[in-house]
């Protein structure tokens, strides 16, 4: 049998972060691209109620800060994503991350024949929209949408 607050003690963070309203069924592609090691301690919640965005997913992740260009990863992922950094159950910060206008590393360029296919040029991109999400490579100027995004 259960003890009754077994809920409760899976469900909080004691040290870590927990990425909330991520769009749904992203929360796996997010782990991926954060590299979440595989014997991470990680609650994942798929498909949950949300008043917001009406479905989303939840990550928690033990024993991990996000940096900046991680967030921004997640960002590109899933825009409305919100991040709280949680030390001894606490929340002691919270992050809407905005899309940057350009985009440094992080994804591939669809385009075979870029020149940002060689490891030693870092891509770059600009995000010419927001919703739905579109890029540009800045150095073969093809256009990329959401679904062809592939992150390094
Ligand atoms: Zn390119």
């Amino acid at each position: 049998m259960k003890p009754p607050n077994a809920k409760m003690q899976v469900s909080a963070v004691r040290s870590g972060t927990v990425i909330d309203h991520l769009g749904p069924r992203t929360a796996f592609k997010a782990l991926k691209i954060l590299g979440i090691a595989a014997d991470a301690t990680v609650l994942i919640g798929v498909n949950l109620d949300s008043s917001k965005l009406g479905k989303k997913d939840i990550l928690k992740i033990e024993g991990r800060e996000l940096t900046e260009a991680e967030m921004n990863k997640v960002a590109l992922l899933s825009p409305q994503a919100t991040f709280s950094v949680i030390r001894d159950f606490k929340v002691v910060k919270k992050f809407s991350p905005t899309l940057p206008d350009t985009v440094e590393g992080l994804i591939r360029c669809v385009n075979p024949a870029c020149i940002t296919q060689d490891p030693r040029v870092t891509g770059r991109f600009l995000v010419a929209a927001k919703k739905p999400l579109k890029l540009r490579c800045y150095f073969c100027e093809r256009s990329m949408r959401e679904n062809e995004i592939e992150f390094l």
